[in-house]
């Protein structure tokens, strides 16, 4: 895939201090369509969608909301804990709507595995195949998300 003006523009987004203090590429030196491009395949590899995956962050993020701050059992096997703060942010591929600053702190008690995403994180999956530049802060690696989140085909 070759890399558009368009993604250009949507990488500046991602930049430290744009909306994010740190941003949302870490030391990844790609172009967007690159990182899309590889993120895209690992997922396929593992026989999975990017839809499936959300689905499934989603689902813990919603049965650990109950806990209103406060780790709770949640489908089975799982501790969730989801955190809100205060702000809300946008969408660096230009999408009208904000989205709150919630942090979803997940362990699969059977594994002691644990993962961490933000609210935005399940919308940049979702909606754009996006899981962050590596070594970014929030940066979520297909292959752990569906080891510990068990995200089965
Ligand atoms: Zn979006």
């Amino acid at each position: 895939m070759k890399q558009s003006a368009k993604d250009d523009i949507i990488q500046s987004q991602m930049r430290p201090g744009v909306i994010t203090r740190d941003g949302m590429l870490g030391e990844d030196r790609r172009n967007l369509c690159d990182i899309l491009e590889a993120d895209d395949a690992a997922v396929r590899r593992l026989g999975l969608t990017h839809a499936a995956i959300a689905a499934r962050m989603r689902a813990l993020r919603d049965a650990g909301a109950r806990g209103l701050g406060l780790p709770i059992g949640a489908l089975d096997h799982f501790e969730v804990r989801v955190d809100s703060v205060r702000g809300k942010l946008p969408c660096p591929f230009r999408h009208q709507g904000m989205f709150p600053k919630e942090f979803v702190e997940v362990r699969n008690v059977r594994s002691g595995e644990q993962a961490m995403f933000t609210e935005l994180n399940m919308h940049l999956i979702e909606a754009h195949g996006f899981y962050e530049g590596l070594g970014s802060a929030y940066r979520q690696e297909p292959e752990t998300l569906a080891r510990v989140l068990e995200i089965v085909p």
